[in-house]
């Protein structure tokens, strides 16, 4: 049975497919596309390992036919985490292979994150590592089986028993017959985390169709070609560096994908040397750190061509540096997880490239810039971005009521944030009316993390707002009205830790007020918690 989602209304996927965007085509296709002739290419060079496009596909295959055999059918989903690994790929490949949807977690998602995710999807396959403490055991597994009884299968890199040993699943040819086929290319091929502003996380369901488009034509924007060797420093699930036009465009050109387990400047500079690197993608926070960390190592960037920097507000003063420090050009990326981005263009005159966040990457790309009652603001004013395309989602999974304030009645997507356009048709992000926070390109959706402080009996009342961040671009400060006046935040913070939040989503900052400021309809008053309270007031600790 196919994976429900909220479909495009006929006739735009009736123009979709005449007009040669969608192609009818499983995703899987993108590797097994080079098989042939690229077999012997590097696909992926992983430490000291390296993946041709022959081996990527064989693996994949291997894993596909034994996960088939084992049951896995289109319809099924899987609850991925992995580091940034070549086994991310080979298994996101095999499962494409055999139309079984995951939800690629990420790395730092701890308890909380990851059941949230198998109450939504019910897996009926958990892959991970022991590595993960989480895993180091196998009590974590038995409460997602609780969460989920159809999961029956759990594959781990690093364990030692062959039967759940994903190394074991990978590397052991498999000799049966090959009794499987992917999704059809206009369902569901997996699901992409969305930032969010909600209590729990939502989860956006991609077609092969429409993710397949959006990987093409960002491989053609970024000018890829089967020399291009990208370097993958951000967490792999993550939708800008799989398809902006990250791993999945380079595969799709023929290139070959550096994995680096973290943007840590240091090992980042060692891999671009050692592997003539030409092609990173970061988020601002990591590029003030590389920035920092370069002086006396320039020579080894010497192969670095394009550094694309998204996710979060990247400062116009750190943009201009660009290409004098790192000696290579800058491509801004304002895209998300539910569809739409947007880039600079490679010939873009500077001013434009250290001042925008470029424009929408297809013709068939439809976007409004609305007020708050929903009208379009005068050409040049502030608004919110509301979009709607060939590739940006009609709707989160099973989440009728939220979809109903997230899309409006065109099947617009309403992004949360606010732009501005240019006379020459670029966007200038400028702030923000989702409530979330932007902790260096690591989104938190405020009323997550507020629901989670009131379940402490001491909390009266919760508020998570923004705070600004030089390095960071923004934290997080949880003001606490508690009733017990020697709670502590470090308390606090324990408390969330211990239902297994993940940290980026601790409070940097816990300040106890005596009660909070009410709008006139009585809703808490974040705007004046920021503006009034600042944050050298009492927000004391720290
Ligand atoms: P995600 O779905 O996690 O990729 O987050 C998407 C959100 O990140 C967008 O809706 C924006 O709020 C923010 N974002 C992404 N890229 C940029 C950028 N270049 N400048 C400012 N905000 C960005």
């Amino acid at each position: 049975m196919n994976i429900e989602y909220c479909r495009w209304p006929d006739e735009m996927a009736e123009l979709y497919v005449a007009e040669g965007l969608w192609l009818g085509r499983p995703l899987s296709r993108i590797i097994e596309d080079r098989k042939n002739d690229y077999a012997m290419d590097l696909a992926i060079i992983c430490g000291d390992r390296r993946f041709s496009y022959g081996d990527l596909d064989r693996l994949s295959s291997s894993l596909a036919g034994r996960l088939a055999a084992r049951g896995m059918k289109v319809g099924d989903t899987a609850l991925v985490q992995l580091p940034n690994v070549a086994e991310f790929y080979i298994v996101f490949f095999a499962l494409l292979k055999i139309g079984v949807a995951p939800v690629n977690a990420l790395f730092v998602h701890r308890r909380l994150e990851l059941a949230a995710h198998a109450r939504q999807i019910a897996p009926r396959l958990l892959i991970g590592t022991r590595a993960n403490p989480l895993f180091s055991d196998d009590a974590f597994v038995d409460v997602l089986k609780e969460i989920s009884p159809n999961l029956s299968l759990a594959l781990f890199l690093g364990e030692t028993n062959s039967s759940s040993s994903l190394d074991h699943w990978i590397n052991t040819p498999f000799e049966g017959p090959s009794c499987y086929a992917p999704s059809a290319p206009d369902e569901v091929a997996f699901f992409n985390l969305s930032g969010g502003s909600t209590a729990t996380p939502k989860l956006i369901p991609r077609t092969h169709n429409d993710y397949d488009y959006s990987v093409r034509i960002s491989a053609e924007i970024c000018q890829l070609t089967r020399k291009t060797r990208f370097l993958c420093a951000l967490p792999a699930g993550h939708n800008y560096p799989m398809s902006s036009p990250g791993a999945l465009g380079v595969f799709h050109v023929g290139g070959c994908v550096v994995m680096a387990s973290s943007p840590e400047p240091l090992s980042c500079f060692d891999l671009i040397e050692r592997h003539s690197v030409n092609m990173v993608a970061l988020v601002p926070p990591a590029v003030s750190l590389w920035l920092h960390a370069l002086p006396g190592r320039e020579a080894s960037l010497k192969s670095l061509e394009l550094l694309q920097v998204g996710g979060a507000n990247f400062a116009e003063a750190i943009a201009r540096r660009i290409p004098e420090a790192l000696g290579c050009r800058l491509q801004q990326v304002f895209g998300m997880a539910e569809g739409l981005v947007n880039y600079t263009r490679l010939d873009d005159p500077g001013e434009r490239v250290f001042t925008t966040q470029g424009r929408p990457m297809s013709p068939y790309d439809e976007i409004k810039i609305i007020d708050e009652e929903g009208f379009p603001v005068a050409k040049g004013e502030v608004g919110m971005l509301a979009t709607r395309g060939p590739y940006t989602s009609r709707g989160y999974y099973r989440s009728p009521q939220h979809n109903a304030h997230a899309f409006d009645d065109e099947g617009f997507y309403k992004t949360g944030d606010l732009v501005r356009i240019t006379d020459d048709g670029n966007l200038r992000v400028v702030g923000r009316v989702k409530d979330q926070i932007n902790r260096g390109g690591e989104k938190i959706a405020a009323e997550e993390v507020e629901n989670l402080l009131l379940t402490h009996p001491d909390v009266a009342h919760a508020a998570l707002i923004a705070i600004k961040d030089p390095s960071m671009g923004e934290r997080s400060c949880a003001f606490v009205v508690t009733r017990n006046p020697g709670l502590k935040s470090s308390t606090l913070r324990r408390y969330l830790a211990s239902l297994g939040t993940a940290e980026y989503k601790l409070p940097d900052r816990i300040a106890f007020i005596d009660a909070m400021p009410l709008t006139a309809v009585g809703k808490i008053d974040k705007k004046r918690l920021s503006e009034e309270r600042g944050f050298a007031g009492n927000a004391a600790s720290n």
